[in-house]
């Protein structure tokens, strides 16, 4: 079977340079936040809980800063060029995030990217207060508020090959199922534990590149440990 290529890309620190969720609530949040942050990341509270109480530690929240912090931020520089190569080889890409919609569609429309797919937390203002909503959240996974797996395994087809670009913690679940990882800074030690082939990358070039070299070859296979990975979890999912 020939495949076709579906990519998703992780957003803060990876599309985007910096980290727009941490920087946000460090600058709003305070101390609260890196402790929410520490549980999560040791597994002793979820996802969704930890970004409850990043949003609670912010008080009086001044709007207009908050988004004049949010468009200070940048993207790769090489990730407009690499959504225009996907397009001219007919690359479906997506963006996963456990963050959310409210700045990273004001970061991408600032590069007139905002057509691309995004999937991430809600996030609105009321009285000085941030109120996260969580649209994909999967009771099952406790990583993320936004559970990157989730979307890995239903939003491709058996004909596509997954290709996950990411780079932290929120990204375990997705390269689970991936075929194909790109994977910089703690990304890459769960790749090693969990014996995940990877490319280690730095910036959208570093992919681009090596995505033009697997186009070259006749064929690109499913990495098989993935493919059982998702056939369990359709099987979990069908209950049977
Ligand atoms: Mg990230």
């Amino acid at each position: 079977m020939m495949h076709s290529i579906k990519i998703f890309c992780d957003f803060d620190g990876t599309v985007c340079l910096g980290d727009v969720r941490s920087v946000l609530f460090r600058t709003f949040g305070g101390d609260e936040v890196d402790e929410a942050v520490r549980l999560w990341m040791k597994g002793e509270i979820s996802g969704d809980e930890c970004i409850r109480r990043e949003c609670a530690a912010v008080r009086d929240l001044d709007l207009a800063e908050f988004n004049k912090i949010i468009d200070e931020q940048e993207l790769d520089p090489s990730f407009p060029e690499f959504v225009e190569f996907c397009k001219s080889n007919t690359i479906e890409i997506e963006i996963l995030s456990d963050g959310f919609y409210y700045y990273i569609e004001r970061i991408l429309k600032k590069y007139s990217l905002e057509e691309l797919t995004v999937y991430a937390n809600s996030l609105r203002t009321e009285e000085g207060k941030l109120i996260a909503g969580f649209p994909y959240l999967n009771q099952y996974c406790e990583r993320a508020a936004n559970c990157k797996g989730t979307h890995v395994l239903n939003n491709a087809g058996d004909d596509q090959l997954r290709v996950v670009v990411g780079d932290g913690y929120s990204d375990r679940c997705a390269v689970d199922y991936a075929d194909i990882v790109f994977a910089k800074r703690q990304l890459i030690q769960y790749c090693r534990e969990s014996n995940i082939s990877y490319f280690e990358y730095n910036s959208f070039h570093d992919v681009q590149s090596r995505m033009e070299e697997l186009l070259k070859r006749k064929r690109l296979n499913p990495r098989h440990q993935a493919e059982i990975r998702r056939r369990e979890a359709f099987r979990i999912e069908a209950n049977v």
